[in-house]
């Protein structure tokens, strides 16, 4: 009997990992990508022998990529070298004002020690929370799939939800603990790599620092896109087929079933189609009318994860005083979480993430420089042209130049730039945001936008709109819940 075919719109993470989960079932499974490469926004990019990791660069969660990749008898050393960085990383507050963030919890106690009194004990029973939230989810939430408030509300959750702290901020949760604002904001501002803001996202998510500070980052040498090359290689291993180059225009729709996919080069048959891209591109621009679950204004209500700013440098100069991951967290604190999440503006003075993989990773740059990446968490759909991004990379990098007590600018041979509005253009995301939803509690779990559409009986959706929802390891979840639908439904 002919293998069922599946269409899989977009190559990022999660069409990657969707792919090579379905194609290990037996499907026969077509990947079709407007760039020309795999990876959506986790590709990398050279220039003149610097490398830059396009997007992501923190590599959380290892035993997410393992359990994927035991799914086919392998593991991630099969493919890359993880190491685990120590120290995790630098947080700064100022000029001459950081702390080190190591992997060793007894220096962990001794820095928030040092900053408050009391406050050694206290983070270690925080980071047992933390460790019980967290495994809490991997255990109940995060691999399963939504349909009914019933699966949300569960025993677990009604006996235990006070213990989870589903109904508390987590800046309420942190304030009750810690009073000193730098360990405020470092425990506070992990929820913004899941794209929200710690005045808006549960208590839950102090599971956050679990992953942070307990388990700690890791980093593939040569960089993420190893993690992309090798999912990739997965995939082809096990017969998907991938166009790049090809842009999807419609989902063609018969009889309330997806029949396939038309782009400009004509027709893609398809018994069965995932759109694992932005939620509301493939909702409101690919499938017709009739057959969208969700209208406009439920999109215009949606608390929308930040988009950023991103300066790309290549030095011809080594800089003293990074670590290979550094936050700068700004006296802006609260301002600048406004200015992404209620009254969206360009901020006065952000807080901002700094990478600098040449400092562990002597691919990154020629041996006498550094790749250096920063990230500015913005509001999606601002007003973005050349005059604003200019004034503002101009007023970071001096910004940046102050915080290190060094000159960059005259160092720099390399720059790129992208935001809000090459989100959208090079990936079709929705106002550019980076990361598609945030996770308030409204918008977690059964809450977020649904795997399987409710009009087309064979099609499903993946991505970082969907549950469990924004990073690399969600998006790797998110496909096996997936890849588990279509095979069931087909089965
Ligand atoms: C700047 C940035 C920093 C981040 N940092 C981290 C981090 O440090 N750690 C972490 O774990 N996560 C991080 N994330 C989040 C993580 O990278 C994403 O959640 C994940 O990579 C999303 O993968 P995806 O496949 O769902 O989406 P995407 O990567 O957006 O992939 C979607 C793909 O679909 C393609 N496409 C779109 N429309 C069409 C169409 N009509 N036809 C054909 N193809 C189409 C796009 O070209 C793209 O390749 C970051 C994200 C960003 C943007």
């Amino acid at each position: 009997m002919a293998r069922k075919k599946i269409v899989i719109i977009g190559a990022g993470l999660s069409g990657l990992s969707s792919a090579a989960l379905l194609a290990k079932q037996g499907f026969a499974v077509t990947v079709l990508d407007k760039l020309q490469t795999p990876g959506g926004v986790a590709r990398s990019f050279s220039d003149q022998g610097f490398t830059f990791d396009g997007g992501p660069s923190w590599y959380l969660m290892p035993e997410v990529f393992e359990r994927f990749f035991a799914d086919f008898g392998r593991s991630p050393a099969d493919f890359y070298d993880l190491v685990p960085l120590d120290p995790s990383y630098q947080v700064f507050f100022g000029a001459n004002d950081s702390l080190i963030i190591t992997r060793d919890r007894d220096n962990t106690c001794q820095l928030f020690e040092g900053l408050e009194k009391g406050a050694g004990k206290k983070i270690d029973e925080y980071l047992q929370d933390a460790r019980y939230k967290y495994e809490t989810a991997m255990e109940e939430f995060l691999y399963r799939e939504y349909r009914s408030l019933f699966d949300f509300f569960n025993k677990r959750t009604m006996v235990e939800g006070a213990k989870l702290s589903l109904f508390q901020s987590l800046d309420k949760h942190i304030r009750r603990s810690f009073t000193h604002k730098k360990i405020q904001k470092i425990l506070g501002y992990n929820v913004v790599f899941i794209g929200c803001s710690p005045f808006k996202s549960p208590a839950l998510y102090s599971l956050m620092s679990h992953v942070d500070i307990t388990i700690g980052v890791f980093y593939p040498k040569g960089g993420i896109v190893r993690l992309v090359e090798a999912i990739y290689k997965v995939a082809k291993d096990h017969g998907a087929e991938f166009l790049f180059g090809e842009e999807a225009k419609a989902v063609t729709i018969a009889g309330g079933r997806a029949t396939g996919v038309k782009t400009d080069n004509g027709m893609i048959d398809a018994d069965g189609v995932l759109a694992a891209v932005d939620y509301h591109h493939a909702e409101q621009d690919l499938i017709p009318p009739p057959y969208r679950r969700y209208s406009p204004s439920y999109w215009r209500k949606r608390v929308l994860a930040p988009s950023a700013l991103l300066i790309y440098l290549g030095l011809n100069k080594k800089i003293s005083g990074l670590e290979h991951h550094n936050l700068f967290l700004s006296d802006h604190w609260e301002r600048h979480f406004t200015a992404i999440f209620d009254k969206p503006a360009w901020p006065e003075n952000p807080s901002y993430y700094i990478g600098c993989s040449s400092k562990t990773d002597p691919t990154g740059a020629p041996s006498n420089g550094e790749n250096l990446f920063v990230l500015v968490p913005l509001a999606p759909g601002l007003d973005d042209n050349e005059h604003i991004r200019e004034g503002f990379v101009e007023k970071i990098i001096n910004h940046l130049e102050g915080l290190l007590g060094v000159k960059i600018t005259d160092a720099v041979v390399v720059k790129h730039i992208v935001a809000q509005r090459d989100f959208n253009q090079s990936y079709n995301l929705y106002k550019g945001t980076a990361m598609g939803l945030a996770h308030t509690l409204l918008q977690s779990a059964l809450f977020r936008p649904s795997h399987r559409s409710k009009k087309v009986s064979n099609l499903y959706f993946s991505s970082h709109y969907t549950h469990p929802g924004i990073g690399m390891p969600m998006v790797i979840i998110s496909s096996h819940i997936v890849a588990d639908i279509i095979g069931s439904d087909f089965s």
